[in-house]
């Protein structure tokens, strides 16, 4: 039993994405109360169901508590934009980096479309800064955004940092819901690549 609905979503986009799987760390940010986790845990083998493959790892951050789950690590009261959330994630993690950056994260809506779209893309922004000291070259970063005015600055960011970026809608986000996601593969960690 999943602790949201939103779990589905995930479990949607990685089956057609291939975004997980066993032996992969990966950081949920925006975590609460810890669908996505559930499925993380699942997905990389973070409690070693599968003896043949494997292990991976999930480490939760979220504003609010988030109740324990057995496989998965949580930061809880903790505001991923804080200079200090950053230091113990680096503790946290079992090795130097991440594979996968989930973000489910919502600022609390103000109900000003306009305003609360910025918020967002900010909160995703900030993440693509944190990538720089916690994300393995060629990993993956999936976002939440809200779609609005400010979406393809934040697409622009991804692609210069990622050499593939494309846009999902997943078919069990509400029909009339805003909210998208952005999946950044093969991070290129400021290096550059020759094109060919
Ligand atoms: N993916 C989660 C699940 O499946 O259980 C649901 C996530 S919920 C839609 C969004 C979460 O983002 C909220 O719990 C909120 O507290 C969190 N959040 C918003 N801003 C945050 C921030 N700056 N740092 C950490 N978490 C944040």
């Amino acid at each position: 039993n999943y602790r949201c609905r939103s779990a589905f979503k995930l479990l949607e986009m990685d089956d057609k994405h291939k975004i997980l799987r066993p032996g992969l760390s990966v950081i949920d940010c925006g975590a609460a109360p810890g669908a996505w986790s559930q499925v993380a845990v699942q997905r990389v083998n973070a409690l070693g169901s599968d003896p043949n493959a494997p292990v991976g790892f999930v480490l939760g951050v979220d504003l609010l508590h988030i109740s324990a789950l057995e496989g998965a690590v949580f930061l809880s009261n903790a505001d991923i934009t804080d200079p200090v959330t950053l230091k113990k994630i680096q503790e946290l993690l079992p090795t130097e980096r991440a594979d996968v950056i989930l973000s489910d994260m919502a600022p609390n809506a103000t109900g000003i479309r306009e305003l609360d779209h910025q918020k967002l893309i900010n909160l995703c922004l900030t993440l693509l800064d944190l990538s720089q000291s916690i994300l393995r070259p060629r990993g993956t970063i999936l976002c939440k955004f809200w779609d609005g005015r400010e979406a393809h600055l934040l697409q622009n960011r991804l692609m210069e940092r990622f050499q593939d970026v494309r846009t999902i809608k997943p078919q069990s986000s509400r029909k009339e819901s805003a909210e998208i996601y952005y999946l950044a593969k093969l991070y290129n960690d400021g290096v550059k690549h020759q094109k060919h």
